[in-house]
Protein backbone atom coordinates (compact mmCIF):
# COMPACT_ATOMS: atom_id res chain seq x y z
CA UNK A 1 0.00 0.00 0.00
CA UNK A 2 1.35 3.02 -0.80
CA UNK A 3 1.60 6.32 1.85
CA UNK A 4 -1.41 8.76 0.78
CA UNK A 5 0.73 11.41 2.77
CA UNK A 6 3.81 11.69 0.41
CA UNK A 7 2.82 9.14 -1.90
CA UNK A 8 5.76 7.68 -2.44
CA UNK A 9 6.84 5.20 0.27
CA UNK A 10 5.46 2.04 0.97
CA UNK A 11 3.08 1.45 4.40
CA UNK A 12 4.85 -1.23 6.89
CA UNK A 13 3.15 -2.19 9.92
CA UNK A 14 4.05 -0.62 13.08
CA UNK A 15 3.28 -1.91 16.72
CA UNK A 16 5.24 0.91 18.31
CA UNK A 17 3.55 3.70 16.70
CA UNK A 18 3.52 6.35 20.08
CA UNK A 19 0.60 9.13 20.93
CA UNK A 20 0.83 11.43 23.64
CA UNK A 21 -2.16 12.84 25.24
CA UNK A 22 -2.21 15.27 28.32
CA UNK A 23 1.72 13.60 29.08
CA UNK A 24 0.03 9.90 29.15
CA UNK A 25 1.96 8.24 26.17
CA UNK A 26 -0.37 5.50 24.57
CA UNK A 27 1.26 2.57 22.29
CA UNK A 28 -0.50 1.72 18.80
CA UNK A 29 -0.71 -0.23 16.22
CA UNK A 30 -0.82 0.81 12.33
CA UNK A 31 1.17 1.34 9.61
CA UNK A 32 4.34 3.79 8.79
CA UNK A 33 5.62 5.57 5.64
CA UNK A 34 9.25 3.86 4.74
CA UNK A 35 9.93 7.50 2.82
CA UNK A 36 8.31 10.06 4.53
CA UNK A 37 7.83 8.33 8.26
CA UNK A 38 3.73 9.46 8.80
CA UNK A 39 2.58 7.22 10.77
CA UNK A 40 -1.08 5.45 10.15
CA UNK A 41 -3.21 4.16 13.33
CA UNK A 42 -5.56 1.88 12.91
CA UNK A 43 -8.92 2.86 13.00
CA UNK A 44 -9.76 -0.15 16.11
CA UNK A 45 -6.39 1.15 18.36
CA UNK A 46 -7.29 4.65 17.70
CA UNK A 47 -11.01 4.17 19.58
CA UNK A 48 -9.30 2.13 22.23
CA UNK A 49 -6.94 5.25 22.97
CA UNK A 50 -9.64 7.58 22.78
CA UNK A 51 -11.72 4.83 25.48
CA UNK A 52 -8.74 4.78 27.63
CA UNK A 53 -8.54 8.71 27.55
CA UNK A 54 -11.88 8.77 28.56
CA UNK A 55 -11.46 6.62 31.35
CA UNK A 56 -8.89 8.21 32.73
CA UNK A 57 -10.52 11.90 32.21
CA UNK A 58 -7.99 13.06 29.84
CA UNK A 59 -10.12 13.28 26.45
CA UNK A 60 -12.34 15.79 27.35
CA UNK A 61 -16.14 15.07 26.11
CA UNK A 62 -16.99 17.26 24.52
CA UNK A 63 -13.45 17.66 23.72
CA UNK A 64 -12.71 21.36 24.73
CA UNK A 65 -9.51 22.65 24.47
CA UNK A 66 -7.77 25.81 25.39
CA UNK A 67 -5.73 27.37 22.81
CA UNK A 68 -4.14 31.54 22.70
CA UNK A 69 -4.42 33.02 19.26
CA UNK A 70 -2.01 34.26 17.84
CA UNK A 71 -0.43 36.71 15.53
CA UNK A 72 0.30 36.35 11.96
CA UNK A 73 0.64 39.07 9.68
CA UNK A 74 -2.23 41.03 9.58
CA UNK A 75 -4.39 37.89 10.93
CA UNK A 76 -4.84 35.90 13.75
CA UNK A 77 -3.95 32.37 13.75
CA UNK A 78 -5.57 29.12 15.69
CA UNK A 79 -3.43 26.12 15.85
CA UNK A 80 -5.34 23.04 16.03
CA UNK A 81 -3.77 20.91 18.61
CA UNK A 82 -1.96 17.76 17.86
CA UNK A 83 -4.08 15.42 19.10
CA UNK A 84 -7.29 16.74 17.49
CA UNK A 85 -5.50 16.80 14.62
CA UNK A 86 -4.68 13.47 14.30
CA UNK A 87 -7.92 12.22 15.77
CA UNK A 88 -9.63 14.24 13.08
CA UNK A 89 -6.93 13.13 10.20
CA UNK A 90 -6.48 16.25 8.81
CA UNK A 91 -3.63 16.87 6.78
CA UNK A 92 -3.45 20.91 6.93
CA UNK A 93 -4.63 21.15 2.99
CA UNK A 94 -8.46 21.16 4.19
CA UNK A 95 -10.69 23.88 3.46
CA UNK A 96 -12.81 24.92 6.63
CA UNK A 97 -15.42 27.18 6.78
CA UNK A 98 -16.37 29.05 10.16
CA UNK A 99 -19.90 30.22 11.17
CA UNK A 100 -19.92 32.73 14.55
CA UNK A 101 -22.41 31.66 16.63
CA UNK A 102 -23.82 34.39 18.87
CA UNK A 103 -21.60 36.45 20.86
CA UNK A 104 -18.25 33.98 21.96
CA UNK A 105 -18.62 30.90 19.72
CA UNK A 106 -17.36 29.82 16.40
CA UNK A 107 -18.14 26.33 14.95
CA UNK A 108 -15.04 25.41 12.50
CA UNK A 109 -16.38 22.56 10.28
CA UNK A 110 -13.81 20.74 8.07
CA UNK A 111 -15.18 20.42 4.65
CA UNK A 112 -15.04 16.81 3.30
CA UNK A 113 -15.07 17.04 -0.39
ZN1 LIG B 1 4.94 8.77 3.03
Amino acid sequence: MKCPSCGKGELAVADDILSEIEGITFVERGHRCQACGEEFIDQEDSDRTVKVARKLGIWGEPLKLQRKLSHSGRGLVLRIPEDLRKSMGLKGSETVSLSKIGKSKVLIEVQTT
